[in-house]
């Protein structure tokens, strides 16, 4: 097993891990992977299983998990869970503790979680892009607002990270980033959806879209590997809709929220 360390105390970080989804579990074997001592929590319990088969200790409620972490990572699904684990764990995080939020809530939950922060923890908003794949292997782009230097190592352990700036700053480029691809996937699906009304084969619209700009979203709308439900993309167009006036992704929450059955589906979903 590899270890990872800190450059201040040569000694891995105790890693408090909240939020066992689709991200959250491979995030955190890789840490667990890492030599950090890694002590894990999940509203549905039975999804720690893995982790504490490969030494994970498993806490029985956030505010158990977070005692005595010198960091603790979130990775929830929205705004509302976010705000019910910190009710349940900031009472119990320690002067030192640093917290990393990268679930994707938004600039606004972000920083109103930062005006609730114990004396002496910092958070720092890390949302990521790229999918569960990318998880697994290390490879996410992490979108930091804050100081990330006490927690260079750990951070590096998931992915590269760019600096943002202050914290909510990470929330806020994340929003913009995700939904500039939930809106390419979009228009990559409408314009299959033409090319089949005008008669034309989908492997020929795919072939010549994909050698033109959209060549980025055209690759998104056909991935194999990545698990972003279309419930969780609906809900990053709808943080940003609440913030500014954007009609374009209005009509593609539209398009996101129509079929039900398609909830739980990766967004390449909406393109087939
Ligand atoms: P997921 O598989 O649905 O996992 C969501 C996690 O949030 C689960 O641990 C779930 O617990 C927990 N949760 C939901 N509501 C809760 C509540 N009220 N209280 C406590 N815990 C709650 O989602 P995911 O794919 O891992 O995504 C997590 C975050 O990363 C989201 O913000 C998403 O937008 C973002 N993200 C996802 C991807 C992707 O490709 N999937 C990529 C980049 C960013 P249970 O297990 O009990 O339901």
């Amino acid at each position: 097993m590899q270890n990872d360390t800190t450059a201040a105390t040569g000694t891995p970080q105790k890693i408090a891990f909240l939020g066992l989804g689709g991200m959250g579990l491979p995030m955190a074997a890789r840490l667990l992977d890492a030599g950090h001592p890694l002590t894990v929590w999940n509203r549905t319990a039975a999804k720690a299983d893995p982790l504490v088969a490969a030494g994970a200790v498993r806490a029985t409620s956030p505010a158990e998990a977070v005692a005595g972490a010198d960091v603790v990572i979130t990775m929830l699904a929205d705004p509302a869970a976010a705000l019910a684990v910190a009710d349940a764990m900031l009472p119990a995080l320690r002067p030192g503790t640093h917290w990393i939020d990268t679930s994707t809530i938004g600039p606004d939950t972000t920083r109103a979680l930062a005006a609730r922060l114990p004396d002496g923890v910092t958070l720092i908003d890390a949302p990521v892009m790229g999918s569960v794949d990318r998880a697994a292997t290390g490879e996410l782009l992490i979108l930091a607002g804050g100081d990330t230097a006490p927690v260079a190592a750990v951070l590096g352990r998931l992915g590269t990270v760019t600096a943002c700036g202050a914290p909510g700053d990470g929330a806020a480029l994340k929003l913009v980033l995700i939904n500039a691809v939930v809106g390419g996937v979009a228009l990559v699906a409408e314009a299959l959806t033409l090319a089949g009304s005008l008669g034309l084969p989908r492997e020929l619209a795919l072939r010549t879209l994909a050698a033109g700009p959209l060549a980025g979203a055209v690759a998104r709308a056909t991935a194999t590997g990545s698990h972003f439900p279309v419930a969780l993309a609906a809900k990053d167009v709808a943080l940003a809709t609440a913030l500014a006036e954007l009609p374009v992704l209005e009509a593609v929450h539209t398009a996101l929220t129509t079929d039900p059955s398609l909830a739980g589906e990766d967004l390449a979903a909406i393109a087939r």
